[in-house]
């Protein structure tokens, strides 16, 4: 028999199935796959339910039903100052995963670079490498994952096609200052690039930290994708609506990849996220409040644990390295070991690298009720005698 397609065929599964089906198989607490165990806004359900029943659930327009598409230009405006023609610059797509892969297959030509930075989410590489993309990896450097601008200057060359950037970045919570967006802005403009910006925690961000969209800073407005997804927006991750901004040729490009993609997205979701959106400005922050609340909840005890935990100033991801435990294994094993023995399932960091990878971090996520965080905590200190 022949092969099938050997970019697919060579691919594992996710890290995420796998560590959910470690968690399920032994009554783990599963703090690696980031999804919340809320179920989200009640009144964003409930008026999905409504919809439901009340309007049409044929095939919506393809770009996305004009609810949805006029409020996510309209957030554009609220929150970052943006113009948005809702009608040329939005996309709706099945999920942020969806808007990310039509954007990537809709710029990438068959020997375009693409640069991407690790450690980095895992569904950038695959579609760079179904598109015939070349990556150029470049990594930023723990424990305070500053961006090495020499390399990245470096990686880019008059091959490059994009850069895509996630802020706030999974897996390490980092936050991309107005600094390194500005040279990030000066390398795409020097070298006639683009930029698919995946920012889908845009509003999951702690302390004094602020969320700059790439989009508008200077020259950007023209270059730029950017993503978001009401499945981290709303606590809905089930739902898999995700929407693209971007200047109108870019967008369409996008759409006609899109269209034979998934053609269109459930009408009636989106027409609860449009009412999502509309929510004023207490949902979004008490989004971010509840969530560092959270993530100093976890932070702390993980800490007691004996775990050295970095900053995180945005997404509902902690980062901590293993080292000072004293289990010497990689964080694999570390993972596979502590959801078996300990009961607490997490993510090893080295999934969101190519190659050899730091092998002495391990992600949790904290996007859960208080006692799901005590009881994953309880075990950790039981099983660590802490
Ligand atoms: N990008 C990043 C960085 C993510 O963490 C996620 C969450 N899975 C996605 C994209 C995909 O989002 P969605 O669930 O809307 O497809
Ligand atoms: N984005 C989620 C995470 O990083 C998982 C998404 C998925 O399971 N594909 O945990």
């Amino acid at each position: 028999m022949k092969p099938g397609n050997p970019t697919i065929s060579a691919l594992g599964t996710t890290v995420f199935t796998t560590m959910s089906a470690l968690a399920l198989e032994h009554k783990a607490v599963n703090l690696g796959q980031g999804f919340p165990d809320g179920n989200g806004p009640e009144d964003v359900r409930t008026k999905a339910a409504e919809f439901l029943s009340d309007r049409p659930n044929q095939y919506p327009p393809m770009m996305g039903v004009p609810e949805l598409r006029q409020a996510v230009a309209a957030h554009n405006k609220r929150f970052y100052g943006l113009d948005v023609d809702w009608l040329r610059e939005v996309m709706v797509t099945s999920g942020a995963t969806e808007s990310l892969t039509a954007c990537f297959l809709s710029l990438i030509a068959p020997g375009d670079e693409v640069i991407l930075i690790e450690p980095l989410y895992d569904s950038y590489l695959p579609i760079v490498r179904l598109a015939g993309g070349i990556p150029k990896l470049v990594r930023l450097t723990p424990p305070h994952w500053d961006l090495p601008r020499e390399e990245l200057a470096a990686a880019f060359s008059t091959k490059t096609k994009l850069i895509a950037l996630n802020s706030p970045m999974n897996p390490i919570g980092k936050v991309f200052s107005r600094e390194e967006l500005e040279f990030i802005a000066g390398l795409v403009v020097r070298n006639d690039a683009y930029a698919l910006c995946d920012e889908v925690y845009e509003h999951i961000i702690f302390d004094n930290a602020q969320h700059i969209p790439l989009m508008t800073l200077p020259g950007m407005r023209e270059r730029c994708l950017r993503v978001g997804s009401a499945g981290k927006t709303f606590s809905l991750t089930g739902w898999k609506i995700g929407y693209v901004t971007g200047a109108p040729a870019l967008v369409a490009n996008a759409g006609k990849a899109h269209q034979f993609i998934t053609f269109t997205t459930p009408p009636n979701l989106q027409r609860a996220v449009a009412y999502g959106l509309s929510k004023d400005d207490t949902y979004f922050k008490s989004l971010a409040t509840d969530l560092q609340a959270k993530r100093d909840f976890l932070a702390v005890g993980l800490k007691d644990v004996g775990f050295d935990v970095l900053r995180c100033d945005g997404t509902y991801f902690v980062t901590t390295d293993i080292r000072a435990l004293g289990l010497e294994c990689d964080d694999v094993a570390f993972c596979k070991h502590i959801t078996a023995e300990a009961g607490v399932a997490a993510i090893p960091l080295s999934a969101f690298y190519e190659g050899k990878a730091p092998e002495n971090f391990v992600r949790f996520a904290f996007c859960k009720e208080a006692h799901t965080l005590e009881e994953a905590l309880t075990r950790l200190r039981k099983y660590f005698k802490r």
